[in-house]
């Protein structure tokens, strides 16, 4: 029991199980976009880091510091910013070559050590001049005194240990170093609502040593950097998928990179005269809140338009399906046809000159039962023939070996039935299925007898939808009959037959749908069927529907 919950566990932030079930989701176009962001995230932090080494040389205040009431970034987080920007740019490539690699990871490291060395020095564990002499080695001996502070120097250990971790390319290590950045980044909210309340506690350590707005906003651009630089390798890759889920993850990671700092910003900023630091406060929560549920609602309508789109795929695809159906029916149906038309040309040519030389004959007034009775015999021979060619066709159709294996009755009928239900659901015929539970498995070529399925139901399509739509059904009824055989019923509320036609629907080409009907489906269906050692036959009255019926004996 220990080792499945630890599995769970492990499933759910390490394992490579959420990767592999959810590589095929992810999305290029999102994948590079979001590794461009992370680019631009280690560039961002370099050039912050830059630009407040600049400001400490020359002195440019603006450059380290948002007003005179707030902390400064001092030049050793500045010099840290170079390193982990630096290890951020250079990890980003999917494959960085190993000197690339290797120059990262001493950035990163270096980074850790820096950091490390900040925290001891809170400690008291380590001497002054420690520090001193690190800061103469990167030349800022001048700014020794203007010490980082302890959130700095954590938190720069642990995007540097972050950083270290995504060299190593290994997922689970991928997604401890994911999950520190996003820790990190979220604990620095609380730096951002210090600074929008001027609650001072919240980013002061002592005196006027506290985390910057700048370094604050550092390390937020930093953490999403980390996350995104190897977005699919780790339990944050719903980012990158193109699913529903993917949609709400980005809409949702995108507030929460942007809030937050703004929240701190803002206020900051705008102090003026005329509102006070709370009162811009309000305005700018007010603000927000009004973002948030236009990104919200607009998230919701993303979301409804990708319910739509697939409906409309799926209906797409099972329209294919029923067309794919009515195709392979027209094909057999029309080979056979033509099979037919070819064999019967020349009986018919035949008796069509054997009629023309008896016409002339009896034109040209030499029609004496003698010379007459032979092209009328020849035409009775070739009518023999002609319907001994018909005959062995069915002979042959009804011969043909099917190709039986072992089915299921249930998943036999109901795999017939998807191909048609979208022809049903277009024609408004409600289509039922009731199959009894103790229907036993049969030996037959199901391609066939989905065939025959196909057929029926779609000629009762064809006969109820002529009467009104609210009349209109269908029924498959699948069970074992008295003989103990499974019969299937398909019962229809149409138009129904005469004695009639009832008497001629299993003989070839008889059909009452004009140009559009072949006549030729219910009799292969009765082949199809016989061959099978069953039975098909039908039920029904003129204006009353109909029922066809075919059994499959079992065993
Ligand atoms: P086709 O569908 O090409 O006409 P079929 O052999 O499948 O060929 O059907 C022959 C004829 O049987 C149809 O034209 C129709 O008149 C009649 N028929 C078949 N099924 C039904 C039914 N369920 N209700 C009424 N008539 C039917």
């Amino acid at each position: 029991m220990a080792v499945l919950k630890r599995n769970n566990w492990r499933t759910l932030f390490f394992s490579e199980y959420w990767l592999t079930k959810v590589e095929n989701m992810v999305r290029g176009e999102y994948l590079r976009f979001l590794h461009r962001l992370s680019c631009l995230a280690g560039m961002t932090v370099v050039l912050l880091g830059v630009s407040a080494l600049i400001g400490w040389v020359f002195d440019l205040p603006a450059l380290y510091r948002v007003s005179a009431r707030l902390p400064v970034m001092p030049p050793m987080t500045a010099v840290s910013f170079l390193f982990a920007g630096g290890a951020l740019l250079l990890l980003q490539p999917e494959q960085p070559s190993p000197l690339r690699r290797a120059v990262g990871q001493v950035l990163a490291v270096s980074g850790i050590l820096i950091g490390a060395l900040i925290i001891l020095s809170y400690l008291h564990e380590l001497p002054d001049h420690i520090l001193q002499q690190l800061a103469s080695w990167m030349g800022l001996v001048k700014f020794s005194a203007i010490k980082s502070s302890p959130h700095t120097a954590v938190a720069f250990t642990l995007t540097s240990l972050g950083m270290l971790f995504l060299s190593l390319e290994r997922p689970t290590l991928v997604n401890v170093a994911q999950w520190m950045a996003f820790l990190s980044v979220m604990a620095l909210v609380v730096i951002f609502f210090g600074y929008a309340h001027e609650e001072s506690i919240f980013y002061l350590f002592t005196g006027d040593i506290g985390m910057s707005l700048l370094t604050a906003s550092g390390f937020a651009v930093l953490g999403w950097g980390i996350i995104l630089a190897r977005v699919e390798k780790g339990f944050f890759h719903i980012m990158v998928s193109d699913r529903a889920g993917g949609l709400v993850a980005r809409r949702v990671m995108l507030l929460m990179a942007l809030f937050p700092p703004m929240l701190g910003w803002l206020p900051s900023l705008m102090h003026s005269a005329v509102f006070t630091h709370t009162q811009i406060e309000s305005i700018l929560a007010a603000a927000m809140v009004l973002a948030i549920v236009l990104i919200v609602i607009r998230l919701a309508y993303q979301l409804d338009d990708q319910e739509n789109l697939r409906s409309q795929a799926e209906e797409a695809s099972r329209q294919h399906q029923t067309d794919l159906a009515h195709m392979v029916r027209l094909n057999t149906m029309g080979e056979m046809a033509s099979g037919m038309a070819h064999e019967l040309n020349q009986p018919l040519t035949a008796m069509a000159n054997y009629a023309s030389a008896s016409l002339r004959l009896i034109k040209s007034g030499e029609s004496s039962s003698a010379r007459i009775q032979e092209p009328l015999q020849g035409i009775l021979k070739q009518a023999v023939r002609a319907s001994e060619i018909i005959r062995h066709l069915r002979e042959f159709v009804r011969k043909q070996q099917p190709n039986k294996t072992r089915v299921d009755v249930y998943d036999l009928i109901q795999g017939g039935l998807v191909l048609i239900k979208g022809e049903a659901a277009r024609y408004e015929v409600p289509l039922l299925l009731e199959l009894d539970d103790n229907l036993s498995d049969v030996d037959v070529d199901a391609i066939q007898i989905e065939q025959v399925l196909l057929n029926i139901v779609q000629n009762a399509i064809d006969a109820v939808s002529n009467i009104e739509s609210y009349r209109r059904q269908i029924v498959v009824r699948g069970y074992l009959n008295a003989g103990g055989d499974v019969q299937v019923d398909v019962i229809d509320t149409g138009q129904g037959m005469d004695e009639e036609l009832k008497a001629r629907v299993f003989d070839a080409f008889v059909t009452t749908k004009g140009a559009k009907g072949m006549g030729i489906g219910l009799s292969l269906c009765r082949s199809i069927v016989e061959s099978h050692g069953g039975r098909l036959w039908v039920e029904s009255e003129p204006g009353q529907g109909a029922t066809f019926s075919f059994t499959l004996p079992v065993g």
